[in-house]
């Protein structure tokens, strides 16, 4: 059996684990807390990084820090996770859906201004498979209509847009460290803060509304309840596993990438036939080989190609069924101009397995099993 995803695992996770238990600090905010988000800081240069206790609460806290009122608008792509649209449904915004780019996968940034009304406050830009949205131009359009921006940057840890960190480009950035993605904590992610004035409410939104972080570093001489907040700080246990990733985070990446290259390199024959489209990487993108997806020619084709591969004892799966048509995005949101992209686009997305130490012998089988499905 080729499974789809491994949880990302470098062999020094347990010792850390044992170290953080052995120094009588298992809640959240200690040594290897404080090493994954100076890591981080460091690495993408960003301002001030805080990690979380997932993706999805990483952008709670982006939400929250938009300071929505009921009716505000937010824009972001049909095609992403639920938590992208919950974060900011949750908070009572309305969800206005933008059709995608059939290459990246990603919101169509010319598409964006024809959505912006009188109430639009924030738009969402989702890095799709860890590559880039166009982000210059969607800063551009933000920043003439007043408008913040978020990044869901949760599949794009170490991806870069003109040499520039996905998630240091928008006013806040979201990641992910699910069993899922290229570097995990088994539940977690990181809320990254590119305004130096958004960071005190950061932090007080993430230690229940207090100002406890201040207190720590002696910047206070009691703490107490300030404003609204809760608990968004993971476990030491957690973040322990993490920093055994991210000490290892150019092994990972080189590893994961150069599955995504076989593949790639793999399956240009049955592109040039026609066959199948392969994922498109703009050249001012980076990506960090998160995902490696074939878009077959229909939905009908796709479902034949996963359960084909399926009795060979592969599993391959599908992305998203988009939001503006399940049932909570009906109620809580309308997509702008047409769906000329999402719908066709996603039911035609299969993802193949990819994770680190993928073996080379499975991801060979995985190829023959492609091959052999389109005869070729
Ligand atoms: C994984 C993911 C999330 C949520 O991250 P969790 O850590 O699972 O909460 C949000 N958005 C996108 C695009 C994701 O891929």
């Amino acid at each position: 059996m080729i499974v789809f995803n491994v949880p990302p695992c470098t062999g020094r996770e347990l010792d850390y684990i044992r170290e953080a238990v052995a120094s009588h600090k298992i809640s959240g905010d200690g040594a290897f807390t404080k090493k994954c988000s100076a890591w981080l800081e460091q690495r993408f240069g960003a301002h001030r990084v805080l990690l979380t206790t997932s993706g999805s609460t990483a952008l709670d806290m982006a939400s929250l820090l938009c300071r929505l009122q009921p009716g505000d608008e937010v824009i972001l792509p049909s095609f992403t996770f639920s938590s992208t649209a919950n974060a900011f449904a949750i908070y009572g915004a309305k969800l206005v859906f933008v059709d995608i780019r059939p290459d990246t996968m990603n919101i169509d940034e010319t598409k964006l201004e024809a959505a912006i009304t009188d109430r639009t406050r924030v738009i969402v830009a989702m890095h799709y498979a860890g590559v880039a949205c166009e982000m210059d131009t969607i800063m551009d359009v933000a920043r003439r209509h007043g408008l913040l921006v978020v990044e869901d940057a949760a599949q794009a840890v170490m991806s870069t847009y003109k040499g520039r960190p996905l998630g240091t480009i928008g006013d806040i950035g979201c990641y992910s460290f699910h069993e899922t993605k290229n570097y995990s904590m088994g539940e977690g992610g990181a809320l990254v803060l590119n305004r130096p004035e958004l960071v005190e409410r950061a932090e007080i939104l993430r230690e229940k509304g207090t100002n406890r972080s201040k207190f720590f570093r002696g910047q206070v001489d009691k703490y107490t309840w300030v404003d609204i907040g809760d608990s968004f700080l993971p476990s030491e246990l957690n973040a322990a596993y993490l920093w055994a990733q991210l000490e290892m985070a150019d092994e990972i990446n080189e590893n994961r990438l150069a599955s995504w290259r076989a593949y790639n390199e793999a399956f240009q024959e049955l592109a040039a036939a026609g066959r199948v489209a392969l994922p498109t990487v703009p050249a001012d993108c980076v990506h960090n080989a998160h995902m490696y997806y074939l878009k077959c020619r229909d939905l009908e084709e796709r479902t034949a190609l996963i359960a084909f591969l399926k009795e060979r004892g592969i599993l391959a799966v599908f992305h998203y069924v988009p939001l503006h048509s399940a049932p909570a995005g009906l109620r809580l949101g309308r997509f702008a101009g047409e769906d000329v992209y999402t719908t066709r686009e996603s039911d035609r997305l299969v993802r193949l397995p990819l994770y680190y130490g993928l073996d080379e012998a499975d991801r060979n089988t995985v190829i023959a099993a492609v091959r052999a499905f389109y005869g070729m």
